[in-house]
């Protein structure tokens, strides 16, 4: 006990550890409070330790190195912004699609002060909060109506939900995918009540599979867009206007889960053709929906497009009240929408921008990188991310640099700030200019100077 007792004495006071030259540091970093804490918390974790176990004696040095990672773990679990030099760009671990200057300008707005959102000024009645989005989403796609949801997840359950339940889908074995992080198209279909019916074999599916399929039961014939897999080789689907004449033949609904849903050719820019919303509505379908953070380049929602009857049901059933979005996501995405309406996007949606964004463009960055910090600028190739366009990729340049531990130059680059998140390829760091906006570049070169 009197070993305890000794060991407890032994311990510094707070007073005396604020003093120190490193932890003056740390408050400089994290601010006084902070530090305060995870020096009360520190002690009080040492004595617990000096008390409840063999007894140990904690030096200084410890006790500071443990405020330090308790203050940096706290940090690391806010929402930091990072730099991207992955070259993916719509990146689902590092929030998916930037917004454009405007779109982030109308947020702001909206978040400060009240606004139209069920407001009609020319009445002074209560309006629809969808009515922008609806008109400018219309005049983009051709489509009869629209409605916004939380996510293309929620999407696809309100349709099911609203317009399947107890009854049959029929849907491709090609296409009975998982979107990600464990959500499986089959789980969405039973958690609406859908009932599901497979057609057809993994790589290929017929109409007439979907015709043997079809029953008394059935609602409604779903394609999912194969957007975060390619098959290739031996495959084969229905066109989707194949699948809408069966549908409307028999009375059925048609419609297309188009995932990252394109409003632009992906194909001009040297990727695959990414199906376009607007191929969807000339193929007939009733509804196609899409997400809002992917290909579309706005914040996250789920966008269903389509014929104005379905529509209605969709809006009057409860669950569209449930997955609704707020103002800050309509400020936002019709933002973004008024850029495709200008025939701007391509410069000012962030997306849009790092797709078109040139080889040339690219390389001289690199090489402007490359005499500030050393390393070597080699070709390599950036990706769209996003569960979009897999196995297609852009030519881009990369800097390359040299690393006794690639991995530990990785790790110390995530440690800067801001964090600068990279990748490694053939033993060396690879930098890709692509994503890495033009306002962090001073940022970037002051972690990379730091780290090599
Ligand atoms: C990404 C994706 C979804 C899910 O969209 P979220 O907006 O992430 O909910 C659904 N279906 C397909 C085909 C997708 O690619």
């Amino acid at each position: 006990m009197n070993d305890r007792r000794a060991l407890l004495r032994r311990l510094p006071s707070v007073d005396s550890l604020l003093a120190r030259s490193e932890v003056q540091q740390l408050i400089e970093v994290y601010s006084r409070d902070p530090v305060v804490s995870a020096i009360r918390a520190q002690l009080n974790e040492a004595r617990r330790a000096i008390l409840t176990a063999a007894p140990v004696d904690i030096d200084d040095g410890a006790l500071i190195q443990g405020v330090e990672d308790v203050l940096s773990r706290q940090q690391q679990s806010t929402l930091r912004p990072v730099i991207n030099a992955t070259g993916v760009i719509i990146h689902t671990n590092l929030g998916r699609a930037l917004l454009s200057k405007s779109a982030q300008k109308a947020m702001l707005a909206a978040a400060g002060a009240y606004n139209t959102l069920e407001f009609d000024l020319e009445t002074g009645k209560r309006g629809s909060r969808l009515a922008q989005a609806s008109g400018i989403l219309r005049h983009l796609t051709g489509a009869e109506d629209a409605l916004v949801v939380n996510n293309n997840a929620s999407a696809l359950i309100l349709i099911l939900s609203a317009l399947a339940k107890g009854k049959e889908v029929i849907i491709s074995r090609g296409q009975l995918v998982e979107i990600g992080g464990g959500f499986r198209i089959p789980a969405i279909m039973r958690e609406s009540g859908a009932a599901l019916v497979e057609v057809g074999t993994t790589n290929r599916t017929r109409i007439a599979d979907y015709e043997a399929g079809l029953s008394e039961g059935a609602a409604m014939l779903l394609r999912i867009h194969s957007s975060n897999f390619k098959q290739v080789g031996f495959v084969e689907q229905p066109t989707l206007s194949e699948l809408t004449a069966l549908a409307h033949e028999r009375g059925l609904l048609a419609v297309d889960d188009l995932g990252s849903g394109a409003l632009i050719d992906t194909a001009p820019f040297g990727l695959d053709h990414e199906p376009t919303i607007q191929e969807s509505i000339t193929a007939g379908v009733d509804l196609v929906c899409f997400s809002g953070d992917k290909l579309l380049g706005g914040p996250q929602a789920g966008i269903i497009v389509g014929k104005a009857d379905a529509l209605a049901k969709l809006k009057r059933h409860p669950l569209a009240r449930a997955l609704r979005v707020d103002k800050l996501t309509y400020a936002a995405l019709i933002a973004t929408l008024e850029h495709y309406r200008r025939d701007e996007a391509l410069d000012e949606i962030p997306v849009w921008r790092m797709i078109s964004r040139s080889l040339d463009d690219i390389r001289t960055t690199a090489e402007r990188w490359a005499t500030q910090v050393g390393g070597t600028v080699v070709s390599g190739e950036s990706t769209v991310g996003g569960g979009s366009l897999p196995g297609t990729a852009l030519p881009s340049a990369l800097l390359a640099l040299e690393s006794e531990s690639p991995n530990r130059a990785l790790e110390k680059l995530r440690r800067a700030d801001p964090p600068v998140i990279a990748r490694i390829a053939e033993g060396r760091v690879m930098l890709d200019p692509r994503t890495v906006l033009p306002e962090q570049e001073a940022d970037l070169l002051t972690a990379l100077e730091s780290v090599i």
